[in-house]
């Protein structure tokens, strides 16, 4: 089975959208923490008032809030199976709890995609898009974030030898094609 699967690329790249057709295809959960804090916040939850500030303003979540929720989720009978996980890990010191969990729980990851957009692009695509965090401010923020944090996270999973990079600026139904060809020539 090689079902487990983390998806890159910066906001905006079309991650969420990419990343719940292929859990349809390969009927796996997807996994996104930027959803579960929605949720969270949404239902007034501890995790999501203490979230909230950080999601607004377009910074990242302290790692201890995240760390045991994606502990939590990988546990759940539904990830048993596989699962693509889309926001996470978001910064190297998350990249290696997840080593070290995944060890723990004797799974590992099996592809690490990393979808690649031009930056002109993405901010029509935020723009577009008119999410709660997705002002012209929380963008600029977001994506400094992503440069700084996020952007690293690429190199780690390079060194692994396990990155394949999926050109996302086109239309979604060609990434979409690109990203099965990736699972079906290594099956
Ligand atoms: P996303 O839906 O992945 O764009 O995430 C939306 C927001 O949720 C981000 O801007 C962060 O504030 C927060 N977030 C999502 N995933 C993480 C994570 N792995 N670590 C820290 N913060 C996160």
């Amino acid at each position: 089975m090689n079902n487990r699967l983390i998806f890159l690329g910066p906001p905006g790249a079309g991650k969420g959208t990419q990343a719940q057709l292929l859990a349809n295809y390969l009927d796996i959960p997807h996994i996104s923490t930027g959803e579960i804090l929605r949720q969270a916040i949404a239902d007034n939850t501890d995790l999501g008032i203490k979230a909230q500030k950080y999601v607004d303003g377009g910074e990242l979540v302290p790692d201890d809030l995240i760390l045991d929720l994606i502990k939590e989720r990988l546990g759940q009978s539904d990830a048993q199976k596989g699962w693509i996980l889309d926001g996470f890990p978001r910064n190297v010191a998350q990249a290696s709890f997840l080593d070290n969990l995944l060890d723990e729980i004797n799974q590992s990851c099996d592809y690490v995609v990393n979808l690649d957009v031009s930056d002109e692009v993405i901010v029509n695509r935020l723009l577009l898009r008119g999410r709660k965090d997705d002002s012209e401010e929380t963008i600029r923020r977001r994506l400094q974030v992503y440069q700084e944090q996020t952007a690293p996270v690429i190199d780690y999973y390079r060194n692994y030898g396990k990155l394949n990079s999926v050109n996302g600026d086109r239309l979604p139904e060609e990434v979409t094609i690109s990203l099965q060809e990736i699972f079906n020539s290594n099956d």
